[in-house]
């Protein structure tokens, strides 16, 4: 390990991951901590990093507040609607009430916002969303990181949390190594905020063989904002509630703007509406969420998978209506071109122009994420003012081990916060962390050099097993004593898939496939101590694979603890095929023991905050 050479940093807040939460967490930290020291530090390079890498053509979340659009409560009401009651409305509040002064922050950095000519308000897309030229969205929001920090580290995979040891339970940092030069890096910090986006590719894409990597979802999203606090013992929530999403064919381009804005519409083979068809069969599962408006984004799903199994695909978006308005056809395009250049490119290459014909739609393979329409991730303590008891111990977003908070993906129970929210979200966690500093519960943290020395040798691992086992390979990649992280890679998903819900199975399974799905994964996670990689690109790909393999026995154990089909459409429980409010009305909250590696789960109350409050005001 001497050829690594180690760097040390010392920090008062670091942040894992420059995306959209890091960037927002970065920039607060150092408006409450204006002598701290905060460093970023990114896997990628902040300026063209995270989900929103290639740009985005609308903010989903706004809240309009200024001119009496929407309230906090409003968004609340929405979220809970569309995740069939399931929601953290303490996290959902606190995010919406302070949305709208995070994007009017982007406005004043210069990001081109839309705006309707009659009002002068931003442009609306749709009841939540505004509409931007964002190309330049990343880079605009990294520079802010950029200005706050004290520096910012490119390149560096956190892989492992440090542990304060002097007192159980607490942060002390993280480690990681640059993916260019295989330096290790220590970064001992008094606080550690994970923002580092949600998980693909752990279900087998649809896209596989040439044009593997082509998902919904950015590709280097790998599930470390699960996997770091997974490993050191922190609780998760809502893991098993994944998100397939529902988009153009082959290119994955978003539909937001064509069903909001350019009022397209789907229909299937043969040019019916076939979501009505499916209204009984629906709410024969579900009861009465069926007539909720509008209709959550799962039962849309729902009725599309079912009318594709019943042979009624493949289902179309009608665009060739709207398209012939020269405006509405410019917004189509430029949707793509903002943000999904790639759907453009699919088109062009199958010959359809949608103006004369009505492309296709496609269910995706799940994603695990938190910031989306789903809410995997983190259990974390919601704000003073709004949080029961069981949601609340002491620091707006801190998870269950001290000293670590979290934002984005990575928070759990608190879904549709998308691009601005997450920001938002980022520098609610910051606030908060600086005030843990603040009153002293960061004192005396002991990272010792032994901890930070076991991790370089655990780190490196894979490079050594490749070095010897190299010399066995038989041809090509084939060796009886190592496994690339390529052929990890395929074997996690093809276990993902076929047991626990993805595409192969139209998203269905039960208890006995996931049981069987858990001692697979088990094996596979035995397996993983004999990854190889021969160069740091492969270390990188060698800890992704890890990390998704944690992620993905937190959404098997979480799919098999929850006993009904809460989310027809993101998957099905086909032992228990109806929602079932009498024993499910709740969050389900995990624990892996980081000793032995047992998850235990537990049911939680979910608390209709808002609606409670005003019935005491009607009282
Ligand atoms: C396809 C797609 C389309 C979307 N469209 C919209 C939209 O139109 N409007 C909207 O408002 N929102 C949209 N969103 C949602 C928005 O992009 C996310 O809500 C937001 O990016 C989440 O922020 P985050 O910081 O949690 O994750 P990200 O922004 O993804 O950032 C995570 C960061 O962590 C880094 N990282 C990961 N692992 C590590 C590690 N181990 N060490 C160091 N760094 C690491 C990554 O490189 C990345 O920079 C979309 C999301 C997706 C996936």
């Amino acid at each position: 390990m001497a050829k690594h050479k180690t760097h040390f940093e010392d920090c008062d807040v670091l942040v894992v991951g420059g995306g959209m939460a890091g960037t927002g967490a970065t920039f607060e930290a150092r408006h409450w901590g204006r002598d701290l020291k905060i460093i970023c530090v990114e896997k990628a390079n902040i300026d063209r990093s995270g989900a929103v890498a290639q740009g985005l053509y609308a903010i989903n979340c706004y809240m309009g507040m200024q001119w009496g659009e929407n309230q906090p409560e409003d968004h609340v009401r929405y979220a809970r609607n569309d995740l069939m009651g399931m929601v953290r409305e303490d996290l959902g509040y606190d995010m919406a009430r302070h949305v709208d002064s995070t994007v009017h922050m982007f406005d004043e950095w210069g990001l081109p916002m839309m705006k309707n000519e009659k009002t002068g308000r931003y442009l609306r897309e749709g009841k939540w969303q505004i509409m931007i030229h964002g190309e330049s969205y990343k880079p605009i929001v990294a520079e802010a990181a950029k200005k706050s920090a004290d520096k910012i580290y490119n390149r560096i995979m956190i892989t492992h949390l440090l542990m304060d040891e002097t007192k159980e339970n607490r942060v002390g940092g993280a480690v990681g190594f640059n993916m260019r030069t295989g330096d290790y890096y220590v970064f001992r910090a008094k606080t550690v905020i994970v923002a580092a986006g949600g998980a693909s590719h752990i279900f087998k894409p649809r896209a596989v063989g040439e044009g593997m990597g082509r998902t919904w979802y950015a590709p280097w999203s790998n599930g470390s904002a699960y996997a770091l606090p997974i490993a050191v013992g922190a609780k998760m929530t809502q893991m098993e509630n994944r998100i397939v999403l529902c988009r153009f064919k082959d290119g994955y381009g978003p539909v937001g703007a064509y069903f909001l804005h350019l009022k397209t519409y789907t229909q299937n083979a043969n040019g019916e509406n076939y979501e009505k068809k499916w209204y009984d069969h629906t709410k024969e599962m579900v009861g009465e969420y069926i007539d909720h408006h509008p209709t959550p984004t799962c039962l849309r799903n729902h009725a599309f998978i079912q009318e594709t199994m019943a042979g009624g695909g493949p289902i179309q978006m009608v665009t060739t209506e709207a398209f012939q308005d020269p405006h509405l056809e410019t917004v189509g395009w430029e949707n793509f071109l903002g943000m999904t250049v790639g759907q453009a490119v699919v088109w062009a290459s199958q010959n359809i122009d949608p103006k004369y014909t009505n492309p296709e739609l496609t269910t995706s393979e799940p994603y695990v994420m938190g910031s989306h329409a789903t809410c995997s991730g983190a259990w974390v303590s919601g704000p003073e003012d709004l949080s029961p008891p069981e949601y609340f111990w002491g620091y707006n977003r801190m998870l269950t081990v001290e000293g670590l908070f979290g934002a984005g993906d990575t928070v759990g129970g608190s879904a549709h916060k998308f691009s601005s929210g997450s920001f938002t979200e980022g520098r609610l966690a910051a606030k908060a962390a600086v005030k843990y500093i603040e009153d002293q519960k960061a004192k005396d943290i002991k990272v010792s050099d032994k901890q930070c020395e076991g991790f370089k040798d655990i780190i490196y691992k894979p490079l050594e097993t490749y070095t010897v086992a190299r010399n066995e390979i038989t041809g090509g990649t084939v060796s009886p004593s190592y496994i690339s992280p390529i052929q990890g890679l395929q074997r996690l998903q093809r276990i993902m898939d076929e047991y626990v819900g993805g595409i192969a199975t139209n998203y269905m399974t039960n208890e006995n496939m996931l049981k069987r799905a858990l001692e697979l994964l088990e094996w596979l996670q035995e397996d993983l101590e004999k990854v190889g990689a021969e160069d740091y690109h492969q270390l990188m790909r060698a800890w992704e694979l890890k990390h998704r393999t944690l992620t993905s026995q937190c959404v098997t154990e979480h799919t098999m603890f929850r006993k009904e089909t809460r989310w027809p459409g993101y998957y099905y429980r086909g032992d228990h095929l109806k929602l079932d409010d009498e024993n499910w009305h709740c969050l389900t909250v995990s624990r892996r023991d980081p000793k032995t590696g047992k998850f235990t789960l537990e049911k939680v109350p979910v608390y209709h905050i808002v609606d409670e409050k005003e019935k005491k005001k009607a009282s």
